[in-house]
């Protein structure tokens, strides 16, 4: 569903990402580990069309981000990126959540304008997606009356509002709190359980990692050093940079 191709991105003369070659198989739970700096949070960002990238192809559910237009530019047209955009959704580490509306507004917020749902379905969707992360209760909540695992289970309530097939998270749980982890952590494997959702995560949430993924993929510097079983990585790494991190966060 994913793939990208040969894809470079740099930030001034920085190279983030160097002929980076990635894909993901429809419904396939993948984890991003590595050192601060090596391009987790830039891959999502992209696949998030929040970045641009200069060199190589990507392509999210048969549609291109690369659309040379002759100028030089890799950018797609804003047509693409409104289509990839409803097909990908993002949780971020601090869950950027609407301070001035309510709970259920926030979650209804996206699926009203852009998928042009009338009212009464869009909120009755979003009650059950509340329910589904256990805060049906708190829907007239506004966030600041919410802990932070909460409010992190109500972005991840409004990533899902818009019937993504790829959901990403960005270390959904490096904010909080120790004791607020593992309730948002129970909402991500839950959710790890539905066959057709491909998922992406970043996390230093090792032994999480290992329960819910299909595949590890290990950063270093802009690629994939290693990839493969999480039972591997995790007990038999191969190249010595993977064991070195390994061993440093665990
Ligand atoms: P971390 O584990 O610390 O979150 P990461 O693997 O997610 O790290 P990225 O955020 O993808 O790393 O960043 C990769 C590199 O790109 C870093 O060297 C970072 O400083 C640089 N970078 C990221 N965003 C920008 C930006 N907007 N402008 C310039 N450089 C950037
Ligand atoms: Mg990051």
């Amino acid at each position: 569903i994913i793939r990208f191709s040969n894809v470079t991105k740099r930030f001034g003369t920085l190279t983030v990402l160097d002929d980076f070659n990635f894909t993901v198989a429809p419904g396939e739970k993948v984890t991003l580990i590595g050192p601060s700096g090596s391009g987790k949070s830039t891959v999502l960002r992209i696949l998030m069309t929040l970045e641009p990238f200069q060199e190589g192809k990507l392509e999210l559910g048969g549609i291109s981000y690369h659309e040379p237009n002759g100028r030089g530019a890799f950018r797609a047209s804003e047509r693409h990126l409104r289509q990839i955009r409803t097909h990908v959704g993002m949780v971020f580490q601090s869950f950027n959540l609407f301070p001035h509306m309510t709970v259920l507004r926030n979650v209804v917020e996206a699926p009203l304008a852009v998928l042009g749902l009338a009212r009464a379905e869009a909120e009755c969707r979003a009650v059950e997606l509340l329910r589904l992360v256990g805060l049906a209760d708190k829907k007239d909540h506004y966030p600041s009356q919410l802990s932070g695992g909460q409010q992190q289970r109500v972005a991840i309530a409004r990533a899902l509002a818009m019937r993504p097939r790829v959901l990403l998270f960005d270390e959904p749980t490096s904010a909080l709190d120790p004791q607020l982890v593992g309730e948002v952590l129970g909402v991500i494997r839950s959710l790890a359980h539905e066959h057709d959702l491909t998922m992406l995560l970043v996390t230093h949430e090792m032994r999480f990692a290992r329960e819910v993924s299909d595949r590890v993929c290990f950063f270093d510097k802009g690629r994939i050093a290693e990839q493969g079983d999480p039972e591997k990585i995790f007990t038999s790494p191969e190249q010595a940079r993977t064991r070195e991190f390994l061993q440093s966060v665990l």
